[in-house]
């Protein structure tokens, strides 16, 4: 590298498999978007607020009508009181975990994250000087185990970072994880980054346990929403940030020089978006829970054996249990190049000491797209075993 050059940051598995699904015309169940229709209520108050309303720069923390909006959401959907000094409205859940590092991490901090992990948490921490500490999970069931954590933490320890309902596992972190994670903070003064951006796909029922349910990480914790997920518009990129009025501050601080806002129509188009009755949600989730049991029954069929999930867009195949080689990156570019599959290997959400066993299937998808991938991955087996 010369002075000029800026550094390598390499391309992720995501954009390499959806590239190569574009180059071979395979069917793209690896990076998670959904392809069936995005939803026209949203549409249309996105429409209606580009003609009708300023599209100037709104408020550098998000436009008042929809940061109320996600209050009256937490307060209805998970029994979270919020005030409007403790949400910063950002471009993404992605800016969101940036500012929140950005905010909290300084120069040889250590930050503490749990394997298998979103690609985002490392490249920003170490942007912002940070020192990562891994800690894993194992499969099947890829439980944290505050023990673990514990182990991991020094005297520079600044934070941890969690992400429930984990994407790609699909498995959650239940009440006890959290406050066993509440006591580790409170006793060495860490805050929490708790990634939530899947809150709204627990496909089964049940309510989802935020971090902010705990009362000892009620004030240490920054929570990441994004209505990307919510909404399954994920080109969209309106997240924000929930935490106390002083981690708010100085995240909003940080938020204030990455993007400063974020396109008012589709702030207001989200704003809308979370008034709509719970009803709306409940046949939103029905949807993805069909396509889910679809895959999944599908995949059954042709032999593969997957892992239980309780949210995300994601189910796991488990290589060795549906008789194939656990050699999750060769199996990966196979299924794209010969049987038109685009997946991502589980292994690329390791940093270190990856398991190659398992491959993530995306099914956020129509109904005659699963058929064909099921088809398709039928004759793969068929082929393999
Ligand atoms: N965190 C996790 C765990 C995610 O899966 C994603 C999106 N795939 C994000 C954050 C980023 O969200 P956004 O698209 O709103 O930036």
């Amino acid at each position: 590298m010369t002075a000029s050059e800026p550094p390598a940051q390499a391309t992720t598995v995501f954009e390499r498999m959806s590239r190569l699904a574009q180059e071979t015309g395979a069917l793209n169940l690896g990076q998670g978007f959904p392809d069936m229709a995005d939803p026209p209520e949203l549409i249309a108050a996105a429409q209606r607020a580009l003609g009708g309303h300023s599209n100037q720069y709104p408020p550098m923390r998000g436009l008042a009508e929809l940061r109320q909006a996600i209050a009256q959401w937490y307060a209805r959907e998970q029994g979270i009181p919020l005030a409007d000094d403790e949400i910063v409205v950002t471009s993404g859940g992605t800016e969101a975990l940036a500012s929140a590092i950005f905010a909290l991490v300084r120069p040889g901090d250590e930050v503490i994250l749990v394997q298998p992990l979103y690609d985002a948490y490392a490249p920003l921490i170490q942007r912002a000087g940070g020192i990562v500490r891994l800690v894993d999970t194992a499969p099947p069931e890829w439980q944290l185990r505050p023990g673990e954590i514990e182990r991991a933490i020094g005297p520079r320890t600044r934070a941890i970072v969690l992400n429930t309902p984990n994407n790609p596992t699909g498995t959650t972190i239940d009440r006890a994880g959290l406050e066993a994670v509440g006591a580790l903070c409170e006793r060495h003064d860490l805050t929490l980054i708790c990634d939530e951006v899947w809150e709204a796909t627990l496909l089964d029922g049940g309510r989802h346990v935020s971090a902010l349910h705990v009362p000892a990480l009620r004030n240490r914790t920054v929570k990441v929403g994004s209505a990307g997920k919510i909404f399954s518009l994920t080109g969209w990129k309106v997240g924000w940030v929930i935490a106390a009025p002083h981690l708010a501050n100085a995240i909003a601080a940080q938020h204030q020089f990455i993007t400063f806002t974020t396109a008012p129509p589709l702030q207001r188009a989200v704003a809308e978006g979370l008034c709509l009755p719970q009803s709306w949600f409940a046949d939103h989730r029905a949807r993805y829970r069909a396509a889910r049991e679809q895959l999944t029954a599908g995949l059954a069929g042709a032999g593969y054996v997957t892992l239980p999930a309780r949210g995300t867009w994601f189910v796991l195949i488990d290589l060795a249990a549906s008789g194939l080689p656990a050699d999750d990156l060769r199996i990966a570019e196979a299924l794209v190049r010969t049987a038109g599959i685009a997946t991502i290997p589980v292994s690329a959400f390791f940093a270190a000491r990856a398991p190659h066993g398992f491959l993530r299937l995306c099914f956020a998808k129509r109904e005659e797209t699963l058929s064909e991938a099921v088809a398709r991955l039928a004759a793969f087996r068929d082929a393999m075993a």
